[in-house]
């Protein structure tokens, strides 16, 4: 079965074709075809990005809408100088990340009319994410057909079913009824990583507490146990937590009525402070890049350094407040950008729990670690550093709502 993955973002939209031939394995094949749109190359201009087996290629086109761009980016499948399937017939389903899926999808579903109505009415609650999720399924619908199925990969489907205690903010219980409570967000990333951690560890998923640190451009923890999310740091939307590249994370809601009320800030504006002008870019006035950070930190820059210290002080505190949920730990898990490429973020964040005898071997957690153990033999807790594979998840989650 050859499976295409959009994962579409505000910015960007990955692609992918993958080949499942049987009981898809936990880790990745290489896909059949990769590739790329970059929405924000220049006003108006989008770039693509295409790599097959055999060949790289990179155009740019002009766009008033995205349609045509995601036509001929599909294009390259099945034409142009390397093809990698004869026809638009050869794909057989199509596999999306959606971004909030609210309160009732519990597991990936097979995309009806009913369904995108519902991804349609969420949007209030993803207005930067939903709608293109949505523009992505249309778009599929009009350029290879309605008969090919499509399905719908939820990135809060993991945490839906999360304990009261952990979803229902503290605030009149009206409010939560009409849907204002924790959702979480990179679900489909702590799952992989869960599942991927027992297969590492040779272990039931059902006999270990881990917490996953999703650690990218944006960032969330999730506390893990018996396979479900029994807790995350990501809330109603993807803001709330810890400090991120550009986004605030958790703050007291109070600094937001006292800027309304003192400082006559709209709503718009403090939309953009928390998501798009604070966490690390805020805080350093540099980048909302690690790797800037740490290289400005290098040139005695001091609010780098203030930048650097308030993300790992989040990030302690909200491991620790993982690890009381769950009463103890077997694995501590780090993926995505700095999760995955930045040792001493890692080795930080361990020291805090020598306490618990947890202890990193150093030379692993410095050796471009990747699906492995970074811990010592005889630590009490694991420390694993996983490759997330989000797209691979998402095939797999395709394949198996297709088998029924
Ligand atoms: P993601 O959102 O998972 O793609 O992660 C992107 C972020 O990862 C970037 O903004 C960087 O902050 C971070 N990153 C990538 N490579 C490194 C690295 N070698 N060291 C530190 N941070 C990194």
């Amino acid at each position: 079965m050859k499976i295409l993955v959009l994962n579409a973002g505000s910015s960007s939209q990955k692609s992918c074709l993958y080949e499942i031939t049987d009981q898809p394995p936990h880790q990745p094949p290489q896909p059949l075809w990769e590739a790329q749109i970059d929405w924000t190359y220049q006003p108006g201009v989008a770039e693509i990005k295409v790599e097959t087996h055999q060949s790289q290629q990179i155009k740019t086109l002009p766009f008033q809408e995205r349609l045509p761009v995601i036509e001929t980016l599909l294009s390259t499948l099945w034409s142009g100088d390397s093809p990698v399937i004869s026809s638009a017939a050869e794909v057989d389903a199509v596999g999306h990340r959606v971004v909030h899926g609210g309160q009732h999808y519990h597991d990936s579903v097979r995309i009806t009319p009913e369904v995108t109505a519902e991804i349609d009415r969420l949007s209030v609650l993803a207005p930067v994410h939903n709608p293109v999720n949505l523009e992505g399924i249309r778009a599929i619908e009009t350029i290879l057909g309605e008969q090919v199925p499509q399905v719908a990969v939820f990135d809060t489907a993991f945490h839906a079913q999360m304990p009261d205690q952990a979803a229902i903010y503290p605030i009149p219980y009206e409010l939560s009824q009409q849907g204002i409570r924790r959702y979480g967000f990179h679900g489909t990333s702590h799952r992989y990583c869960a599942e991927r951690t027992a297969e590492i560890l040779e272990q039931p998923l059902s006999s270990l507490r881990i917490v996953t640190c999703h650690l990218g451009n944006g960032g969330s923890l999730a506390a893990i146990r018996n396979g479900r999310s029994v807790a995350t740091t990501m809330g109603f939307t993807p803001l709330d937590g810890l400090m991120m590249g550009t986004r605030a994370g958790s703050i007291d809601p109070s600094i937001l009525i006292y800027l309304i009320r003192e400082a006559g800030y709209s709503a718009d504006k403090l939309d953009q402070i928390l998501n798009q002008a604070s966490g690390l870019l805020g805080v350093s006035g540099v980048s909302n890049d690690m790797r800037q950070i740490d290289k400005a930190i290098a040139e005695g820059n001091p609010r780098a350094r203030l930048a650097k210290a308030i993300y790992m002080h989040d990030l302690k505190a909200f491991i620790g407040a993982m690890v009381a949920v769950l009463g103890g730990l077997e694995a501590l898990v780090f993926t995505a950008g700095v999760g995955e490429n930045a040792p001493q973020v890692r080795a930080e964040a361990c020291e805090a729990f020598g306490y618990m005898g947890l202890k990193l071997d150093l030379d692993q957690n410095n050796a471009r670690p990747r699906d492995q153990v970074i811990s010592t033999e005889d630590s009490t807790v694991k420390v694993l550093v996983v490759h997330t594979q989000e797209d691979w998840a998402i095939a797999r989650d395709c394949w198996q709502v297709l088998q029924g």
